[in-house]
């Protein structure tokens, strides 16, 4: 089984979202990482990051959002062309699961025709609730006709124990990681945004953009834990992870 880290697109959001100390004026720029696990029973790509449009225009598909969080990445950068770049089309994935409904990782959803999109119960329903944009969630990101397996706790994936989602609430109600089983890289938690920066991790501070805040503290304290045992911890937009992960056609296995 290989994992390869995919090139999501890319972001430029204030600081003081995630450093309260931070100058009101200090922007960060956030990588976007996804996940392609290149499993025996089938492709699983987690999180579909930014929709392709928003290099060029993101008002139209994010709305106010952008005075928050702006994409910064060229035309081309996005995960299909991140998938592209690997010989891999959409079509070619399996499954795809949504650590949340966030547009920078479920943007590309609509592509993914022969997927099944696996994402909590307690996400979708947080996503389809009224006036949820000012919470983020675009239905335009998450609503098309592709089969959505919702489940609550957590899911076994293939089965085997090689790739497990895990609930890791706080980001937002229904966020999940997941923990992937590597022969020689061991396990490595792909927590997206219950871990978007690891110094938010490290001060045991949550960033700004939080839904609960105590459930973010339980979660740190939970990812702490798988920490210890011994997993490699991979966060959502890290950018000095980021640059110290192989990405692309290098990969781990
Ligand atoms: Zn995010």
């Amino acid at each position: 089984m290989k994992l390869h880290f995919l090139s999501g697109g890319q972001l430029e959001i204030r600081k003081s979202i995630y450093f309260a100390d931070a100058d009101r004026d200090d922007m960060l720029e956030l990588p976007v990482a996804c996940g392609l696990v290149r499993h025996a029973q089938g492709n699983l790509l987690f999180d579909t990051g930014c929709h392709p449009s928003v290099a060029e225009n993101a008002e139209v598909r994010w709305g106010g959002l952008t005075k928050f969080m702006r994409p910064t990445m060229d035309a081309n950068d996005n995960v299909l062309s991140s998938l592209d770049a690997l010989g891999f089309a959409p079509t070619d994935i399996d499954c795809v699961v949504c650590s949340h409904l966030h547009p920078d990782h479920c943007g590309c959803n609509e592509y993914f025709t022969n997927a099944t999109i696996l994402v909590s119960r307690e996400e979708l329903k947080a996503a389809r609730a009224t006036d949820t944009i000012k919470h983020g969630y675009y239905a335009a990101d998450f609503e098309h006709p592709i089969p959505i397996d919702e489940f609550d706790g957590e899911r076994d994936v293939f089965g085997d124990g090689r790739v497990v989602l895990k609930p890791l609430p706080g980001h937002t109600p229904g966020s999940i990681g997941a923990m992937v089983a590597l022969d020689k890289s061991g396990l490595m938690f792909l927590t997206s945004d219950a871990v978007s920066i690891r110094q938010n991790l490290d001060d045991d501070a949550p960033p700004r953009n939080t839904w609960c805040r105590d459930a973010a503290f339980r979660t740190f304290a939970e990812v702490r834990d798988v920490e210890q045992s011994g997993a490699t911890i991979v966060c959502g937009h890290d950018i000095a992870q980021w640059n110290s992960l192989k990405k692309g056609e290098e990969f781990y296995d």
